[in-house]
Parts: C-alpha cells; sequence; structure tokens
C-alpha cells in the first residue's frame, strides 16, 4: 500500500488542488498534513492579521477533511525534519505540495526537495496558485516583463481557461500520531481585537466560494465602474481567499467566464475582462518578486536609492497607523484596516501616497504595517502596491503624481458614506463637505477630530523637490 504526504501551505482547499489530486491518483492512501513553521519565512513571517485568517482557514479545511473521515495533521517546526519524522513514522512514499513564489519559500522548498530526494522519498510540486508561472513568460530578448501592459498582452492571449476539477468524492487517508490541536499553534491574539474580523469574514474554502458566487452574480458586470468607489461592495473581496488558497485563480477564471458565456451580455464580458485584468495585476506582482527578489526590500528602482526621504519619524508613522491624520479619506482607509483587517484598493493607494509623498516616510515603514494588519497580506501584492505608489517600482505610478486625499475623497467618495462609515465622528457634515472638515470650524470645533497634520500643498512641493534632486 502505497502513501503520499500531501504538504498544505497557501492551498487551503481541497477543489483544484493539483497535489492532493495526484497523490491520491498515484498512491493508495494519503495524508494531509499542516507544518506551522512561521520562521522559515523570516523577515515575511505572517502578520497579527494573517495569522488569525490562518486559524480559522486550517480549521475551516480540517473541518472540510472530517467529512471524509479525515483530519488534517497539523504540526510544528523545523520543516524537513517534521516532514522526515513523519515519512518515517508512516512509512510515506512520496510528499506532494503545490508550489510557493517568495525568495524564502522557494529557497526552502528547493532544500526540503533535494533532501527528500537524497533520502529516496518521491519529492513532487505542482503549479495551483497562479494562471502562469513566472518563468512561462520573457520577452522577446528573454528577459523578465517590467511592464504590466505587455506582460499582461502575452499572458491573455496564452491563457485558456480550464474548468477547474471539483473537491474529491472520496479520500483513502492514513493514520499518523496524533498532531497539534490548530489552537495550539497561538495564532489567535490574546487581546481579543478581532471582533470585527468576525463580522467582516468567514474564512475557508466554502466562504470563498460563497463570496465567488456573490460577485458573479451581483456585481462583475458594473466592476468597472464600480471598483474604485470604496462606499460600495463593487469588488469581489476575494484577496484573502487567493492569498491563502481556498480559492484558485483558475477557479475564478473560469466561474466569470461561464458566466459571461451563459448571459451573453457585453456588459458582463466586459465586466469578467476587467476583473481578469486585475487578477492579471497579481500575476504580474508574483512575477515581479520571484525575478526580482530583492525587491520585497529594497527599491526595484535602483534611481530611488538616492531618494532623499524625510528621515524616519515615529510620531507620523503612529498618527497615520491610527488613522489619525486630519484627512478623512485617510484615517477611514487605516480604521476600516484596524478593524476588518482589509482596505479598499483606492484607499490604499490614497494611505500609500500619503505616507510616502506628503509624510516622506520610506514606503517599507508602510508595507511592514499593512503586513500586519492585513488578513490578506501578500509579500508579492504588498511590496508591487507600495513600491507602485512610491514610484519606485517598476511600472510604477510616477513620483510626481501625488495623490490629493481631498479630491480624491470628492472624487470617489462623493456622498461621503465611506467616510462617515469609519469615521463616524465626522457624520454631521453633509455630502462632500466631510471631506475638509476645516472649511466648517464652528462645526469641526464640537466634535473630537484633528486638524490635518501636514498641509498637502506645501508637501507635495517638497516632495517633488525631493524627487528632482534625486533625479
Ligand atoms: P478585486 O478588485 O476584486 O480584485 C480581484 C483580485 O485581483 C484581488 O483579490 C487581488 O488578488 C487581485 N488584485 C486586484 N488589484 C490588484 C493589484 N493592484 N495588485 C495585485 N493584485 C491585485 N493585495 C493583496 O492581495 N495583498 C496585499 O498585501 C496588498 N497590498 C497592497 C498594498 C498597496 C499599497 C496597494 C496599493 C495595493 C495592495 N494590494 C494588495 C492590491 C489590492 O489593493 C488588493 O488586492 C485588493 O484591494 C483586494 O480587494 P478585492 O479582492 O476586492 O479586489
Amino acid at each position: 500500500m502505497s502513501l503520499a504526504l500531501v504538504w498544505f501551505r497557501r492551498d487551503l482547499r481541497l477543489a483544484d488542488n493539483p497535489a492532493l489530486e495526484a497523490a491520491r491518483k498515484a498512491h493508495d492512501r494519503v495524508l494531509p498534513v499542516y507544518v506551522y513553521a512561521p520562521d522559515e519565512e523570516a523577515p515575511w513571517q505572517p502578520g497579527a492579521a494573517s495569522r488569525w485568517w490562518l486559524h480559522h482557514s486550517l480549521a475551516a479545511l480540517d473541518a472540510a477533511l472530517r467529512k471524509h473521515d479525515a483530519v488534517l495533521h497539523v504540526r510544528r517546526g523545523d520543516t524537513l525534519g517534521t516532514l522526515r519524522a513523519l515519512v518515517a513514522e508512516t512509512g510515506a512514499d512520496a510528499v506532494y505540495w503545490n508550489r510557493l513564489y517568495e525568495p524564502a519559500p522557494v529557497a526552502r522548498d528547493a532544500r526540503i526537495k533535494q533532501a527528500l530526494r537524497t533520502d529516496g522519498v518521491d519529492a513532487k510540486s505542482f503549479d495551483a496558485a497562479l494562471l502562469f508561472e513566472p518563468w512561462e513568460l520573457a520577452t522577446g530578448n528573454g528577459s523578465p516583463y517590467k511592464v504590466f501592459t505587455p506582460f499582461w498582452r502575452a499572458a491573455r492571449a496564452r491563457l485558456e481557461v480550464r474548468p477547474p476539477s471539483a473537491a474529491p468524492r472520496k479520500l483513502d487517508v492514513a493514520k499518523a500520531r496524533r498532531g497539534e490541536r490548530i489552537e495550539s499553534l497561538g495564532l489567535l491574539p490574546e487581546i481579543r481585537w478581532d471582533k470585527g474580523f468576525h463580522r467582516a469574514w468567514e474564512p475557508g474554502e466554502a466562504g470563498a466560494q460563497k463570496a465567488l458566487r456573490r460577485f458573479v452574480d451581483d456585481a462583475i458586470a458594473d466592476y468597472p465602474q464600480r471598483r474604485d468607489f470604496p462606499g460600495g461592495a463593487g469588488t469581489s473581496r476575494l484577496s484573502p481567499r487567493l492569498h491563502f488558497g481556498e480559492i484558485s485563480p483558475m477557479q475564478i477564471a473560469w466561474a466569470i467566464d461561464e458566466a459571461s458565456r451563459a448571459s451573453r451580455s457585453a456588459k458582463r464580458r466586459e465586466g469578467s475582462e476587467a476583473y481578469l485584468r486585475e487578477l492579471g495585476w497579481r500575476e504580474f506582482s508574483h512575477y515581479l518578486l520571484y525575478h526580482f527578489p530583492a525587491s520585497a526590500d529594497s527599491n526595484l528602482n535602483p534611481k530611488f536609492d538616492a531618494f532623499p526621504w524625510a528621515g524616519r519619524s515615529p510620531a507620523q508613522i503612529e498618527r497615520w497607523q491610527r488613522g489619525d491624520t486630519g484627512f478623512p479619506i485617510v484615517d477611514a482607509g487605516l480604521r476600516e484596516l484596524w478593524t476588518t483587517g482589509w482596505m479598499h484598493n483606492r484607499v490604499r493607494m490614497l494611505v500609500a501616497s500619503f505616507l510616502t509623498k506628503n509624510l516622506r516616510q520610506h514606503w517599507l515603514e508602510g508595507a511592514r504595517w499593512f503586513w500586519d494588519t492585513l488578513v490578506d497580506a501578500d509579500l508579492a501584492n504588498n511590496t508591487q502596491g507600495w513600491q507602485w505608489t512610491a514610484g519606485t517600482g517598476a511600472d510604477a505610478a510616477p513620483y510626481f503624481r501625488i495623490f490629493n486625499p481631498v479630491t480624491q475623497g470628492e472624487r470617489f467618495d462623493p456622498d461621503g458614506d465611506y467616510v462617515r462609515r469609519w469615521v463616524p465622528e465626522l457624520k454631521a457634515f453633509a455630502g462632500k463637505s466631510i471631506h475638509q472638515p476645516w472649511s466648517d470650524p464652528r462645526r469641526l470645533r464640537n466634535v473630537r477630530y484633528p486638524q490635518p497634520m501636514v498641509d498637502v500643498h506645501a508637501t507635495r512641493e517638497a516632495a517633488l523637490a525631493a524627487y528632482k534632486a534625486c533625479k
């Protein structure tokens, strides 16, 4: 009787899971395993919000496995040692897993594959997290793309949307000595700051499928028009699900393609294409991080190594983190993040621009805060999101494009509903006026809300001067 360990990592699903599928096909029995080894991802080991999600997603996977009379076998500690011990204990012939693309896991996984193969174990990895693996696309001269548009043109032309495979109906599982309880991994916070997370999310594969259905049924046709407005439910909120692999990009691509074929509506088709392009940005971020692994910690554009940042200001950074800057849309975003572990993309860009351009704090200050507070914290997307906004990235927003938080608020939150939800002390300000409460000093005197912490015009000029100095 042959046995394969299926080493789950950020592929916490049973459907469309190539490692699980291959293990079932090639072996009589499987043992689903999760090894918690955060230090192996240092310096980007999961932050607090990610750990919260991970706890619940592991619990959901375990519950799904229990329907097959299986459990998720959880262990902690050095992964190679743990897998070797499990192989010895169970007599497994093989270890299968799905690939990750960030620098630390890439190096660790290569070491593990080689060591297991030297032991005589069949170690195999599979492609499950992306539409294209980073080595599959290159420019005409063989170098990696650095600009999104030609990257996506090439990727889109090659993309074959295929039906994803269903979850296995039957799993023949092996027994092993009892592992750890998920609770004992200590992923949940001791101080319970996570109430808002519970209200906002249902982690796990079933929750991911529900979120996908909701988006495809209710929102995809209007996605191009509504995706930039943080006050509504115009986007899919699938980002934490994609990060933890509760859903695969191919499952999403297939669902939106199927729905747009079935409806024959041009609007739906446009919505699907626009959405696929956003998945394309995710592909591009992973691609860039894979080819430029140093970019998680340093500027992708080396010209910015000479940029005169303002010098670390703990007081300013703290006001920004707490959503206490005096700019309503910036504060709304940072408070949404603290309460729910998520922030709308438009607002991510605004708060990142404010930190890196108006306060001229290094983009890594913001990237690290997001890393700890986002439930979708993803090294590739976070790095590229910050480098894009700061202007230090490959295909980035030009540095001189500095978002004005007032006009952006007026444009993308025209009724002020988003700000009113997250900065309720400003609810008496009607409509657009909420975006510059200082214009109504009498009303502002009656509420506890700060004056703007900086002059956006003067700080904009200072940022442009700093940019000229390093150009
Ligand atoms: P949708 O609009 O429904 O998009 C669908 C999916 O496409 C997303 O789930 C995501 O996987 C992908 N996607 C969308 N926009 C982008 C983008 N600009 N770059 C890469 N992928 C994208 N995304 C993360 O998943 N994790 C992060 O840590 C992260 N940090 C960011 C930091 C900054 C400063 C910025 C500007 C953006 C960041 N993003 C990050 C990208 C983007 O903001 C989120 O993916 C998006 O807001 C998630 O919401 P959604 O699932 O509703 O998006």
